[in-house]
């Protein structure tokens, strides 16, 4: 099946990066996929998805997670402040991190709780306007004012430009993360996970090459 393909895509992308075995964790991307799909999945005895919506998380995920113990799912889309306190009851981990302001609202929300989930942050590696992400030049200060805030960053995550070689932007990921002292690095999708093991992804986030193309629609 699909997921035993992708994990074994993964295995064999760590032997050749020269890296241990089980050292990338795969994140699959359950968005818009159906709920038989996801439970398959699960089924397989995979633990760890990824959903980019905070309400489409809410909807399917509590049920998901008391049939299956040992999930884990994680925020890798855009979060409104707003919308942070859900997102911290919801996710074992953010992945998109990317402003003050998000950054002082999960701080409060740390504070209150006496917990958070393990946050990286977003770096819009293509300065692309339309993009989230916090600018490469400003990520070293951005890293800086999270960890004051005594909140866990342990990480980045990218989404390189669709028509450009990836490769460029998880080598800018990764030099960022190293000259910052943070271990995980977020990137690498269906068309190009292996290329980001390559350059050191602690977690690829996979979708359409496990679960096939998506089916509902965005809402
Ligand atoms: C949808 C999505 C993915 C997965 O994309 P595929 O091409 O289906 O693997 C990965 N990361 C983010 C941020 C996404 O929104």
């Amino acid at each position: 099946m699909a997921l035993s393909d992708v994990l074994d895509r993964i295995r064999k992308a760590e032997a050749r990066a020269g890296r241990p075995a089980g050292s990338v964790r795969l994140v699959a991307v359950s968005k818009q996929q159906p709920i038989a799909r996801i439970r398959a999945v699960l089924e397989e005895g995979h633990r760890l998805f990824g959903e980019n919506r905070v309400q489409e998380a809410a909807d399917k995920w509590p049920e998901l997670r008391s049939a299956f113990p040992g999930t884990e799912v994680h925020l890798i889309g855009p979060l409104q402040t707003n919308k942070a306190r859900q997102a911290v009851e919801l996710f074992e981990a953010i992945h998109s991190l990317d402003r003050p302001r998000l950054a002082r609202r999960l701080a409060d929300l740390l504070q209150e709780r006496g917990t958070s989930p393990t946050l990286f942050v977003q770096v819009n590696t293509g300065e692309e306007p339309q993009k989230a992400g916090v600018l490469p030049a400003d990520a070293d200060a951005f890293i800086e004012t999270c960890r004051k805030m005594e909140l866990p960053v342990v990480g980045l995550m990218c989404i390189p430009p669709v028509n450009e070689e990836p490769s460029l932007h998880f080598a800018l990921l990764a030099k960022i993360a190293r000259r910052n002292g943070l271990e995980c690095l977020s990137m690498g999708m269906s068309g190009d996970f292996e290329k980001a093991i390559a350059f050191g992804a602690t977690h690829v986030r996979v979708g359409s090459a496990i679960f096939g193309p998506r089916e509902v629609p965005a809402r």
